[in-house]
């Protein structure tokens, strides 16, 4: 048995047992070709249903993933649960539109299931990062056997029960629970699955591409970051440092497209030092079910060690803490702020995830420099541009190498492509390029 533990009370919530895998396989197979006859309406009725059943357990699935991982409650509502109803709600609208095969010469080209799916998914967004990976992959008429996070494994029994009362027949989407290995690892070099889609940390994203090559299974790699927050002379500072600060804390700092370098001119450098201070002051640490909170624990002892654990090697490494070390609950895997300054961009602390709420202020002497700094990791999954020009700051996007750029705070947007390169991994996830990582290209000559 696995406990899941509330980050916040360090208590036992619940349990979850290590599932078997190849019988889960063996389901989803089953199910497969029953699930793709059906048209695509039919699909696409019943995902609407799951929606219904999503939309009514909202608040009850926010609360859940409060507890098993931590974040406020606030936090929970708007992002954990609001972003997968609108991940869903997007593929169901693409289904609901009638296939159209594309024409290239004298051919037709189609897209269909690859088959089973096998999702692995980490603990940070939970319902997210799993809703992301089911909810294309059912609309395009594959079967999924998913394994949870182990930290934070609860949404997903609860998803399980949408999708039955949903209409969605059994075999369709299997559950198996574990730790990544052995049964994650089981999963990913399973032969009866047709493509691993999997989202977590880059080691463990290694691992599971070695295991499915060898039975030449597809993969999807959705991995870690270390994304800049470039900051052009001509922005608005304030602006750009106060939502810079946001998004490094945002979910304690547990989120793969953090931009967790600030990348600041040096004749700014103090003043959006200043501001950033300032913004991070304003971040209550705390309970995550009381109101003022805005940053709640870590969501697991293991993490909140990894954490502190970075802050004293950025001391080490002769990095400035303009702001942190502040107090925290005495129970629950809290860790306050920090701030860095004065960081080589070669640092650990610069260069490596940390995963927790950990911003590093990077000074820059031109663009060209400022451009070299952002892509200087072996990461590339998300980052920022800010100026008062929003034509040069699209120049500056476009050199940067990277998944994804927020333009003067662009807002996310749950249609357009999500991934990364490098070490950040392959493949794309939400909105239409999402649900075509989950078909095989059929052409047919006519
Ligand atoms: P993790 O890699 O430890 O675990 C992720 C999942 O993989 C879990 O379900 C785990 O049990 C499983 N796993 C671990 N080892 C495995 C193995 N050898 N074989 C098969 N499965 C294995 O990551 P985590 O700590 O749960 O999550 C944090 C990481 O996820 C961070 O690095 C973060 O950047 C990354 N992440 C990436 C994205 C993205 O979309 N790019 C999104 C969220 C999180």
């Amino acid at each position: 048995m696995i406990d899941v533990i509330n980050p916040a009370t360090e208590q036992v919530i619940g349990t979850v047992s290590p599932g078997d895998v190849a019988a889960a396989v063996a389901a989803a197979r089953a199910a497969q070709p029953g699930w793709a006859a059906l048209p695509r309406a039919e699909r696409a009725a019943r995902l609407r249903a799951l929606h219904e059943g999503l939309s009514a357990a909202a608040p009850e699935l926010a609360e859940l993933i409060s507890a098993e991982m931590g974040a406020p409650l606030p936090i929970a509502r708007k992002v954990q649960v609001g972003l997968p109803l609108s991940t869903l709600a997007s593929i169901i609208e693409l289904l609901e539109k009638p296939e159209e095969p594309e024409r290239v010469g004298n051919s037709e080209i189609y897209r269909e299931p690859v088959g089973v799916v096998g999702a692995i998914t980490p603990w940070n967004y939970p319902l997210h990062q799993t809703v992301a990976k089911v909810a294309p992959a059912l609309a395009a008429g594959n079967t999924v056997v998913h394994k949870p996070s182990e930290v934070a494994p609860l949404s997903a029994d609860r998803l399980a029960e949408l999708v039955r009362a949903a209409g969605i027949p059994d075999g369709v989407y299997n559950v198996v629970h574990g730790h990544g290995d052995p049964t994650g690892a089981q999963l990913a070099g399973h032969p009866g699955i047709d493509l691993v889609s999997f989202t977590g940390s880059t080691v463990a994203g290694r691992k599971v591409a070695a295991l499915a090559a060898a039975n030449v299974t597809r993969v999807a790699l959705e991995l870690g970051g270390k994304s800049a927050n470039v900051i052009l002379p001509d922005a608005d500072l304030a602006a750009a440092v106060k939502v810079g600060v946001g998004n490094c804390l945002l979910n304690s700092g547990q989120t793969c497209t953090a931009w967790t370098r600030m990348l600041v001119p040096e004749s700014r450098h103090d003043e959006a030092v200043e501001l950033a201070v300032a913004a991070a002051a304003k971040y209550t640490v705390g309970d995550p079910s009381a109101p003022q909170t805005r940053l709640g624990p870590l969501a697991s002892a293991a993490q909140r060690d990894r954490v502190l654990g970075y802050v004293q090697r950025g001391l080490a490494d002769g990095a400035t803490m303009a702001f942190g070390g502040g107090a925290v609950p005495p129970v629950g895997y809290y860790v306050a702020p920090v701030i860095f300054t004065g960081v080589d961009p070669d640092a650990a602390i610069a260069q490596e995830e940390i995963f927790g709420p950990v911003l590093s202020i990077i000074r820059y002497h031109d663009e060209d420099d400022a451009v070299r700094i952002a892509n200087a990791t072996k990461y590339g999954l998300a980052g920022a541009v800010w100026s008062a020009s929003r034509e040069h700051a699209l120049a500056v996007a476009r050199r940067l190498r990277t998944g994804q750029v927020d333009i003067n705070g662009g807002a996310f947007n749950p249609s357009a492509p999500f991934g990364g390169v490098g070490h950040s991994g392959y493949g794309r996830e939400l909105g239409r390029y999402g649900y075509e990582e989950f078909t095989a290209v059929k052409a047919i000559q006519l």
